[in-house]
């Protein structure tokens, strides 16, 4: 696609603060969340629930997780920030959590690509929401072994979208169809014989949008990938085998893989 030097300035401008967003959401998602859930389980049992909703669901501003000072706007430039504060608060000099800068520099390494693959800029605007939204599930997924539907959706719908204005949209369907089936009809299975939850029903959600962003050629490369590189960082990095481990990451990460090859 053919930019300016300012427009591809604004277009690593916006990716890196959807990075900073990203990372945020990963923070507040899982809290919210824990803290709904428990309400609701009160609310089935008929109990009474008096906990507060946790303050990092309700804070509007920007703050240091130590000593809660508000953050300026020089320490909210995302990857630059935190190189020159060198990792630390500016009031209390504790560590600032890593996630934002591994997160932001996620979304630079994986969007910008895009500016030389993408035709127009719907195209450039869908795609750059699908790689966010995955980014976000995956490093969700691979702290609590959640993947939110949020997200999903996000990916899925836009998937669509694109699929839609470049009439491929049948094989977006079928890819989703079909992806979500197979998982599904997997899980049931290993639910009937081995009497407990082998592959969530997040990552057969997840296979659906990924079947839909890819199409169903790409299916099998994807379903392929994702096992091999889970089977070798079973074999080669996880100390406990037994251990249930996220799938979400794996699938994410071959689902780039074949998109970018
Ligand atoms: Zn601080």
């Amino acid at each position: 696609m053919n930019m300016t030097t300012i427009e591809c300035l604004l277009y690593v401008l916006l990716i890196s603060s959807l990075g900073s967003y990203a990372a945020a959401f990963t923070i507040r998602w899982p809290v919210k969340n824990h803290y709904l859930w428990r309400k609701e389980a009160h609310a089935l049992l008929s109990l009474p629930f008096t906990t507060k909703e946790p303050e990092i669901v309700l804070k509007r501003r920007s703050q240091c997780m130590h000593c809660h000072q508000l953050l300026v706007w020089q320490d909210l430039i995302p990857i630059v920030s935190y190189l020159l504060l060198k990792g630390r608060c500016r009031a209390c000099k504790k560590r600032i959590c890593y996630r934002y800068p591994v997160i932001e520099s996620l979304h630079l390494a994986c969007c910008l690509p895009l500016l030389w693959l993408t035709d127009d800029i719907y195209q450039l605007v869908l795609q750059t929401i699908v790689i966010s939204s995955l980014i976000t599930s995956a490093a969700i997924d691979l702290e609590h072994q959640l993947l939110p539907d949020e997200c999903t959706v996000l990916v899925l719908a836009c998937a669509l979208l694109w699929h839609l204005s470049t009439n491929t949209l049948h094989t977006s369907v079928l890819g989703m169809l079909i992806g979500f089936s197979l998982i599904y009809a997997l899980r049931q299975l290993y639910l009937v014989v081995k009497k407990c939850e082998g592959i969530g029903l997040g990552d057969a959600k997840l296979i659906a949008a990924l079947g839909a962003w890819l199409g169903l050629s790409n299916l099998s490369a994807l379903l392929l990938c994702a096992s091999l590189s889970g089977i070798l960082y079973t074999m080669l990095l996880s100390r406990n085998g037994s251990k249930p481990m996220a799938f979400g990451p794996f699938l994410i990460f071959s689902a780039l893989l074949v998109f970018y090859l």
